[in-house]
């Protein structure tokens, strides 16, 4: 299928035909379940309406792919607690000011007058601190392989421009060691991976390649419209079908098997693998990035002396369960009722790109209705 123009990724008749494909295979196989990781898959999958069209024995969950929710509330603290300091402007991407933190979010702080800015690049971050080079700014550094690039970016340019009142809480992670954590839990079984098409833009495909030979996990980097994630199901149905566990790419257009090389480079000049506390996955070795020391100068963990802080989690809220694909959204006794986008329990309903989000605003009952019939 070689396409040029996005609408045609979004074309009706070529979506039936691929609809029709799957079903086809499906009929020869037994149920099957894929993760799609990535949030922004977990959200188009609602946007372009698939998920009640696939065939009843192909189930979707969604996986830790939403940077935002897998921030662990300590973080979440730390990212306060820089903003309770005296001469610092805390500065964040806007989902992550509306988390919940074990006390307070980054918002509430802000209402009671702590200077927190939305940014939308960390170089944005790095404007701000030359704007006020009577303060220091931090800039929380969240995201994954994809953000990653431009907050080591950021931090070069603020090398280059000398800057002594920039630095970056860093929290940034990487996925496939949580694809790994997630096979090795044994939690529950699954059928294949929806890799993301993004984070491989940078990665590049043979990330992937331990997952899959390890676990024989069928794994399809996967881009982001409707023909896209139903090509990319379709392939991963194939796969199953044929007793296969590859890596493969769907998404040609944007993904490599090698990735970007240069983006690579530069994340690893200043960030080395560190381990990582996730949200419902706890910790996972090698799964996060930390500042490497010659580029300590600009490490606002190094800067400033953070206290240890006491983390309290809502026990009420679910994101960890929703995180690993254990739980539905529905399933969460706060989904609707208590919590909702207004009044956010869990980050898995701020964030742009969380599973709780999506469920709540296409109106996602939790249950996919049979409709083979229709096709
Ligand atoms: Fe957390 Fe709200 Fe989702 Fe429940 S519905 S898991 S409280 S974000």
């Amino acid at each position: 299928m070689a396409l040029k123009y996005i609408d045609e990724y979004r074309d009706g008749a070529l979506a039936r035909q691929l609809l029709a494909q799957i079903k086809k295979r499906c009929a020869h196989l037994g149920p099957m379940r894929f993760m799609e990781i990535c949030g922004t898959h977990t959200v188009a999958v609602f946007r372009s309406g698939l998920r009640p069209l696939l065939p009843s024995t192909m189930e979707l969950v969604n996986g830790p792919g939403c940077p935002v929710c897998v921030t662990a509330t300590e973080d979440i603290d730390k990212a306060v607690w820089f903003a309770s300091q005296p001469g610092v402007v805390t500065a964040s991407f806007g989902d992550l000011l509306r988390v919940p933190g074990s006390r307070t979010s980054l918002a509430e702080e802000r209402a009671r007058g702590a200077d927190v800015r939305m940014v939308y690049s960390a170089t944005d971050a790095v404007d701000l601190a030359r704007e006020h080079p009577d303060r220091h700014v931090v800039f929380i550094g969240i995201g994954f392989e994809t953000t990653a690039p431009t907050v080591a970016a950021a931090m070069v340019v603020a090398d280059r421009l000398g800057l002594e009142n920039f630095s970056v809480f860093c929290v940034h992670k990487v996925l496939p060691p949580a694809m790994e954590a997630l096979l090795s839990s044994g939690e529950f079984h699954l059928d294949g991976f929806l890799c993301p098409g993004h984070v491989t833009t940078v990665i590049g495909a043979k990330a992937y390649e331990d997952v899959a030979r390890r676990y024989r996990m069928p794994c399809v980097v996967t881009g982001f419209e409707p023909l896209d994630i139903l090509q990319g199901l379709l392939m991963l149905a194939h796969q199953c079908a044929a007793g296969d566990a590859r890596v493969e790419i769907q998404y040609r257009r944007g993904v490599t098997w090698e990735g970007n090389t240069a983006a690579q480079e530069l994340m690893a000049r200043v960030f080395r693998p560190a381990d990582a506390v996730w949200r419902g996955l706890g910790l996972i070795p090698g799964s996060g990035l930390a500042i490497r020391d010659d580029w300590a100068r600009f490490d606002a963990a190094k800067r400033f002396s953070v206290p240890s802080l006491s983390v309290r989690e809502d026990p009420a809220c679910r994101c960890g369960d929703v995180l690993r694909g254990a739980l539905r959204p529905t399933e969460c006794p706060l989904f609707r009722k208590v919590c909702t986008p207004q009044n956010p329990k869990g980050p898995c309903m701020v964030s742009s790109e969380g599973t709780c989000g999506a469920y709540f605003k296409y109106h996602y009952d939790g249950s996919d209705p049979d409709v083979e019939e229709k096709y």
